[in-house]
């Protein structure tokens, strides 16, 4: 079976183009627009991996990975933070706010199926031990 992806996204463009390269590749997606809504839809839908935005309106990426983790449904769901490459600190931020991993904007559409699919590979085998 196909992965389950949840995207939040503020920015409409890179929302276009991220759905459009992992529906492409046969992966479902969700998509939020604001932190509030992915946290809701991660409890609701467990997808199998997450991709966060860092910068959203109201509720930063930090804040959203950090709820996140309080819920046990969520503890080992890969979070894969997108930060901005401009902003040095948003790396160690992200994975200190319990994020799996990230990766630097802009997105490139020639990599970045192969920058997400290891985490993908390890949220199936963690699925797997259940
Ligand atoms: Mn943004």
């Amino acid at each position: 079976m196909k992965a389950k992806i949840l995207y939040i996204e503020d920015n409409e463009q890179n929302l276009y183009l991220i759905t459009f390269i992992l529906n492409k590749k046969g992966y479902e997606v969700l998509q939020a627009r604001d932190g509030q809504e992915g946290i809701n839809m991660a409890i609701h839908n467990k997808p199998d991996l997450i991709l966060l935005d860092i910068q959203l309106p109201s509720m930063d990426g930090y804040s959203v990975a950090r709820t996140m983790r309080t819920y046990p449904d969520l503890e080992k769901t890969p979070i894969i933070a997108l930060t901005s490459y401009a902003m040095g600190g948003d790396r160690e931020k992200s994975l200190d706010a319990g994020c799996t991993g990230y990766i630097e904007k802009p997105i490139s559409p020639e990599t970045f199926l192969t920058q997400i699919e290891p985490y993908l590979r390890d949220s199936a085998a963690e699925a797997g031990e259940k």
